[in-house]
């Protein structure tokens, strides 16, 4: 349970203080907090928040977005993720997942392009500030208006493109890499540079009825968690397992069994 994270957006109908009183409640170890739950508040005193109730604070969700369609629109994007960084410094939070962005109409080597000017441009901020930048590779279905990085190793391609500098590195959510038969060695590949920061877990659900909005819990659907879960931690991974599910249909019944659910199917897979 000591690994157990859960992100804020998962109980998306709760406020900030309803998750910082039933998480801690429920056994979970940690928290990423989502932007939303920032809107008018002090980052600082959030950060203290979370830690006064028994929480570690993982990251921040989420930072890029970085293509655009002119030059203001990408400097628009480059000064969010330089606020982006400043909050989770202000919180104590040890990284920024980046959803990289993609702009429909424009070719993806072009947005792969301006992902890497982007995080090239605001990379010495976040060094300066003692916050990692974690990349995220998005499942292609994505790839037109979310993410033009799709897999590991585009996102392992892109840190060694930026010089594999200290503070980048890449946020791995099952989710979205499940079905990539050079998975494994991607892990190893990432986990022996130093850069594997983060694990995200969901499932997949068959049939899935909305693209963003309907991931399963673990155990609902069919990616193999519990394998990818062995090859990461073979790989020396140690850090938290983040669950991070959007899910309307889940999102519109009781949070509090909701989180009940998500403690027991956590420890169904790492039974201990
Ligand atoms: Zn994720």
């Amino acid at each position: 349970m000591n690994r157990l994270c859960v992100h804020s957006i998962t109980t998306k109908p709760w406020s900030l203080e309803e998750c910082l009183r039933h998480y801690p409640a429920a056994g979970v170890s940690a928290l990423t907090l989502w932007r939303n739950h920032l809107v008018g508040r002090d980052a600082t005193e959030v950060g203290r928040q979370v830690r006064e109730a028994g929480l570690e604070l993982t990251s921040l969700c989420r930072g890029g977005f970085f293509p655009a369609a002119d030059q203001a629109g990408r400097q628009a994007a480059i000064d969010d993720n330089l606020r982006c960084i400043e909050e989770a410094a202000a919180l104590g939070a040890g990284w920024v997942v980046l959803v990289c962005g993609a702009l429909p109409g424009q070719s993806l080597d072009q947005s792969r392009a301006q992902i890497a000017e982007g995080i090239a441009a605001v990379l010495p901020a976040a060094q300066a500030a003692g916050v990692a930048l974690a990349i995220e590779p998005l499942h292609p279905m994505y790839a037109d208006d979310r993410s033009a990085i799709n897999t590991m190793a585009q996102a392992n391609a892109l840190c060694d493109e930026l010089g594999s500098p200290r503070g980048l590195g890449i946020a791995l959510d099952v989710y979205h890499v499940w079905w990539d038969p050079d998975l494994r060695r991607q892990i190893q590949i990432s986990a022996q540079a130093g850069r594997l920061l983060a694990f995200h877990i969901c499932d997949w659900l068959t049939p899935t009825t909305d693209l963003l909005n309907d991931r399963g819990l673990m155990g609902e659907g069919c990616i193999p968690i519990a394998e990818i879960s062995r090859w990461v931690d073979e790989a020396g991974f140690a850090g938290m397992r983040e669950v991070e599910i959007f899910s309307n249909r889940r999102w519109a019944g009781d949070q509090q069994a909701w989180l009940g659910q998500i403690v027991d199917a956590y420890r169904c897979l790492y039974p201990r």
